[in-house]
């Protein structure tokens, strides 16, 4: 039940932006994610056992595009209390930034289309990293974004970014060429002109085919692509390569991801499961009472 004074009428509305909407989670559901959660973890720790120089673990992001705003929540609440969460769609993760709590920390992972940058970085008040920059207009138009919300928030935090790079050569894949001059002028151009902006690092995606072909003797030419790319590009910026993080692992790869040096991993379906079509997606699951 809800407790607030929403009037009845607006009750049966799909499109619900009241932050005081109640989240109902199911008890069993939270326990499967957190275990779920929990295996993730320990498979991140024997990866990194087998790395004798490395020190922290990689930030886990878990990428919960297209799954219900309980399923984050079950997740975000103590004792897992998990705070990186990724999403793919502007329009998802706005509804979904109004009715969860600000202290989570949101990862925009999914195209970037310049037409929505401007609106992702002012309105997702606790957008932590936008992963998926390619151009310098989307650099310029997140900045401008990032400008107002600080103005109306009295805050100024920058917003991190990732430059994308398209490591595989894939049609299919956004991203800049790893060995072009272009990746050098954003970085730049986001380092030298966007002062909302703090440049955190480079993120791949990678093959499919490279990730299921990964094992402990056969290393991921994508993974040691963004590595290269990164040491250059650091080279080229003048600062040292630990300052440049590498975004790279999902669900079929982290672990060799992280063989690699990996700073970040993403991972969505081992941790909530097979996602649904996103017509069937829905942000609230309906409650008993609604359903048919
Ligand atoms: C969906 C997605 C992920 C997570 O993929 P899984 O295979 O479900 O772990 C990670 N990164 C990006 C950019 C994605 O779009």
């Amino acid at each position: 039940m809800t407790t607030n004074a929403t009037p009845s009428t607006e009750q049966a509305s799909t499109t619900h932006t009241d932050a005081d909407m109640k989240i109902t989670i199911n008890p069993q559901r939270a326990a499967t994610l957190t275990s779920n959660l929990e295996h993730i973890h320990q498979r991140i720790s024997s990866a990194l056992s087998s790395q004798s120089s490395r020190s922290s673990p990689p930030r886990l992001v878990a990428v919960s595009k297209l799954k219900p705003a309980s399923d984050i929540l079950a997740l975000h609440n103590p004792p897992t209390s998990h705070s990186h969460f990724g999403e793919n769609y502007v329009q998802e993760l706005l509804e979904k930034s109004k009715l969860l709590p600000s202290s989570i920390k949101w990862h925009f992972i999914g195209g970037l289309q310049s037409n929505k940058a401007t609106h992702l970085a002012r309105d997702v008040d606790s957008l932590w990293a936008v992963e998926s920059i390619d151009s310098e207009k989307k650099a310029t138009l997140l900045n401008k974004g990032r400008a107002e919300r600080n103005d109306r928030l009295s805050d100024s935090t920058p917003l991190n970014v990732f430059i994308q790079v398209n490591t595989s050569g894939e049609d299919s894949k956004s991203g800049i060429a790893p060995d072009s001059s272009e990746l050098v002028s954003l970085a730049k151009h986001i380092q030298d002109s966007c002062e909302n902006l703090h440049l955190q690092g480079v993120m791949t995606i990678g093959a499919i085919a490279r990730s299921k072909a990964t094992t402990p003797e056969t290393e991921n030419e994508d993974f040691i692509c963004l590595r290269e790319t990164r040491d250059k590009l650091a080279e080229k910026l003048g600062i040292e390569k630990d300052k440049l993080e590498l975004s790279m692992g999902m669900s079929e790869d982290f672990e060799g991801a992280i063989r690699q040096g990996s700073s970040e991993v993403r991972v969505g379906s081992t941790i909530f499961g097979e996602r649904p079509a996103k017509k069937d997606a829905k942000v609230l699951e309906e409650t008993e009472a609604e359903k048919k």
